[in-house]
């Protein structure tokens, strides 16, 4: 039986997630920077927590964390710490480790650029990425710790997945990024239509996440650092893409 994904907000503009295995009724979540929202979503789907995965250090996916941990005793996976410690991790995860659960297979993907930390969590068979504050729908992540060459190493990684896998991120900034995004990327048809298509969304109180990463490549600027048409409205056609990505990110910053 395939697993099931329950996503909530919380904050002004936060994602958690629950995962869900019907067979062994284990569940994970990811990022717990609400407590209340998150035993609020346990409660609406009469799901018992298991696992708690955690991205990064910051107080928006984790502050909710003694406390979940102390009324659910789910065991904590977390990135190893770059200098910033998560206090309650039970499990320290690096760039290529695996874990399992409820016999799933997780692989974890060490993606540096928004803090040093960050971590993304990649379920091969059900096809799903868990990407914190590195991809947004249409955005990337602010760099407070990494560099921009960084990030691009980072975000590659995530390209690298098969198109039709699902991208749950951990903030509903899909608005402002597309808005950025049809200044940078003019000529894409593709990425007018979404930005339509999230207006709707948006106007009717509708989440935008989860995307799809092909979604993800063809509108997302800060993945088509390679494409001609962005290059050439940057005037940047002899440049590196990392150097197009560096621009980008500079030029989101000021928007
Ligand atoms: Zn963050
Ligand atoms: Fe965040």
């Amino acid at each position: 039986m395939p697993l099931e994904f329950h996503q909530f907000a919380y904050n002004d503009d936060n994602y958690g997630v629950l995962i869900h295995d019907p067979v062994s009724a284990e569940t994970a979540c990811v990022d717990v920077g609400d407590a209340t929202a998150l035993a609020k979503a346990l409660d609406h789907t009469g799901w018992t927590l298991s696992q708690i995965w955690i991205t990064h250090h910051h107080w928006d996916h984790t502050d909710g964390l003694d406390e979940a941990k102390e009324t659910t005793g789910a065991t904590v996976l977390g990135p190893v710490s770059q200098g910033k410690d998560i206090a309650g991790l039970d499990r320290h995860l690096a760039d290529g480790d695996t874990f399992a659960f409820a016999g799933h297979k997780v692989q974890v993907l060490h993606t540096p650029g928004h803090t040093t930390d960050m971590i993304n969590f990649y379920l091969p068979e059900a096809g799903v990425v868990f990407t914190g504050d590195t991809l947004f729908a249409m955005g990337c992540g602010r760099l407070f710790e990494g560099t921009p060459a960084m990030m691009w190493t980072s975000l590659q990684k995530l390209m690298a997945l098969p198109e039709e896998t699902v991208v749950y991120c951990a903030h509903e900034y899909t608005a402002a990024n597309a808005a950025f995004a049809v200044t940078v990327d003019p000529g894409n048809a593709a990425l007018e239509a979404r930005a339509k298509g999230v207006a709707e969304l948006r106007a009717a109180g509708k989440p935008t996440v989860p995307t799809r990463m092909g979604i993800e490549l063809a509108t997302n600027p800060f993945l088509r650092a390679s494409s001609a048409g962005l290059r050439a409205h940057l005037g940047m056609t002899d440049a590196t893409d990392a150097e197009v990505f560096t621009r980008l990110r500079a030029l989101k910053d000021q928007a």
